[in-house]
């Protein structure tokens, strides 16, 4: 399969992105509610196979220092968390790299569940997106697209949220290849899936990540949760991703404003 990329970053600008933003908070003026789309994470929560589960240590107690503090060990993919271009190119933006301007945006939600409970590696296809933007007008540049599967209601259950307990025969809807090009080239800065990975289970070699995405500059959010309290069009996403230098993503606070209607 020859898949063609764009250029090392995302040809979408400053101007056009701050457009997008603007204009998604002038429809907030009527006032928002808040949602979180981030999970917990701890010890237990369901991650990708094989990775290191979060690793907590005691640094200073409340009883013997008077105050307390904990040293963290974290898989960087670990949770909700933040993929960055880095993660699959060399030399890639990493998530200090990454402008404010591209993490505070407006966001598209494609609703999947019906294919999704039909079939659990179902993808987003370009229809998908032709029908989107048929009910609910243009994904414009600037945006971020996040996909409603239905899955974070599994996500305390290994099996039904991964499909296995190894890396092998993995199961969880995400992006097609076809889909995530239409979608770079209508200038997105992010995707989102709540599920394990923005590739469905039934491609073990990332090939959106690797040859699509992250090769245009692209970011990605997985394991969200709460996606279907989000509005097809006209929610606000911030992605609180820590600075750390040199990072291919880390466990991220996502929320989002919506628009009372
Ligand atoms: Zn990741």
């Amino acid at each position: 399969m020859s898949i063609s990329t764009q250029n090392s970053t995302t040809s979408v600008t400053t101007e056009t992105i701050v457009e997008a933003r603007d204009a998604a908070f002038a429809a907030l003026a009527g006032g928002f509610d808040l949602v979180d789309l981030s999970e917990t994470l701890g010890p237990d929560s369901v991650i990708w196979p094989g990775a290191p589960a979060l690793q907590v240590t005691e640094a200073v107690q409340h009883d013997t220092d008077g105050y307390h503090a904990r040293i963290v060990s974290t898989f960087e993919h670990a949770g909700t968390h933040f993929d960055a271009p880095e993660h699959f190119v060399p030399g890639g933006e990493s998530a200090a790299d990454i402008s404010i301007d591209r993490l505070v945006l407006p966001v598209a939600v494609i609703d999947i569940r019906e294919k999704a409970a039909a079939d659990p590696n179902a993808v987003v296809e370009p229809a998908d997106i032709e029908a989107f933007e048929a009910a609910h007008g243009p994904i414009r540049p600037g945006t971020a697209v996040v996909i409603n599967s239905g899955w974070a209601a599994r996500n305390a259950d290994v099996l039904a949220y991964t499909g296995s307990e190894t890396t092998e025969d993995l199961k969880f809807p995400g992006f097609g290849v076809p889909a995530a090009q239409l979608l770079v080239e209508r200038g997105v800065v992010g995707l989102g899936v709540d599920t394990l990975g923005i590739d469905p289970g039934s491609e073990p070699l990332f090939p959106v990540h690797r040859e699509v995405t992250h090769p245009a500059g692209l970011w990605h959010l997985e394991n969200l949760v709460n996606v279907d309290q989000l509005l097809a069009q006209g929610a606000v996403l911030a992605v609180g991703v820590p600075r750390i230098a040199g990072g291919t993503g880390f466990p991220t606070r996502v929320f989002a404003f919506v628009p009372r209607t």
